[in-house]
């Protein structure tokens, strides 16, 4: 996990200091900005003392006041202190990773470091396209429509041109209008504005972890890699990001959620970038046949 993470910062700099629509102030301040990245894997450094919590094995309403009045509590005692920058938002079990802009830390913990987002024993493709499209989607949070908002100490400052800050909204607002089109269930959109954060994230985190794929594969087998069951590198990379977002909902469940979940739903998580990507096209030979389709100049390319 600290090589993925290393190469992802690696190749999201590099992509950083090739990009042609920012200006070299913004270009220099986004530099600043990740190079201040904090990433955090597994655990905390420090854990939550839980000795206090008087919790029962029959009581499952007094339980979760008794957790309520203890988690209130632990946040009451941090008033008037100094930010604790160990401390994490949640326990380490959880399958989930997420990006505080006030901090600028980037959290992976232990119950998301298993397949099918992450195995040390994995194919390297699959673990690039799996957790490595996760830690650059992290990354990109901090580079969002609303992350960008802060700078490398995570304060809330204009660190953007008002040139790069144009050309960035030319492109989310491209971007945007490709998740508006998509209709999940009949008469019921994507909102491309709701959703922008995270589709950026996905979009940007797939960029990413392609890159840093194919640095990894040149520093060990010349850039090369082998096809395993019938299957090539990157064809087997982006496979792995489809296998991360399966899911199902009922229904309702997913008309309650295109109205108010910041994320587009799995099926548009996993179709949504990829269309976005060159070597996609390269790797599966995706021609205009094909409904996925997008035409070059229809690619949008934010990092
Ligand atoms: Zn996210």
């Amino acid at each position: 996990m600290d090589g993925l993470v290393r190469n992802l910062l690696d190749a999201f700099k590099e992509r950083l200091e090739q990009n042609e629509w920012m200006d070299a102030a913004t270009r220099e301040q986004a530099l600043l900005k990740l190079s201040t990245f904090e990433p955090r894997i597994g655990y905390p450094t420090k854990y939550t003392d839980y000795s206090t919590l008087a919790i029962s094995p029959d009581n499952l309403f007094e339980n979760a006041l008794a957790l309520a009045e203890f988690g209130w509590a632990d946040q009451i005692k941090e008033l008037g202190k100094p930010v604790d920058r160990e401390r994490w938002g949640y326990p380490p079990q959880t399958v989930n990773a997420s990006y505080n802009p006030l901090l600028n830390q980037i959290t992976f913990p232990a119950g998301i470091l298993q397949p099918p987002f992450f195995d040390p024993a994995a194919d390297p493709a699959v673990n690039y396209g799996a957790i490595g499209a996760v830690i650059g989607h992290e990354i990109g949070h901090g580079f969002d429509d609303q992350g960008r908002e802060f700078d490398e100490k995570g304060r809330i400052r204009n660190w953007w041109s008002d040139a790069s800050n144009a050309a960035f909204k030319v492109k989310t607002d491209k971007f945007g209008a490709q998740y508006d089109a998509y209709e999940p269930l009949p008469g019921a959109h994507i909102s491309g504005q709701l959703t922008m954060g995270e589709n950026i994230g996905d979009l940007g985190g797939l960029q990413m972890a392609y890159a840093a794929y194919h640095r990894y594969l040149d520093q060990t087998s010349g850039g090369k890699a082998p096809v395993i069951d019938g299957l090539t590198g990157d064809q087997r990379f982006f496979l792995a990001w489809a296998q991360v977002w399966q899911g199902k909902y009922r229904d309702d469940e997913l008309r309650q959620r295109l109205e108010t979940d910041p994320h587009s739903p799995p099926y548009f998580r996993i179709n949504g970038p990829v269309r976005n990507l060159d070597a996609w096209y390269d790797a599966f030979g995706v021609t205009a046949e094909d409904d996925l389709y997008l035409p070059p100049e229809e690619r949008v390319r934010i990092w």
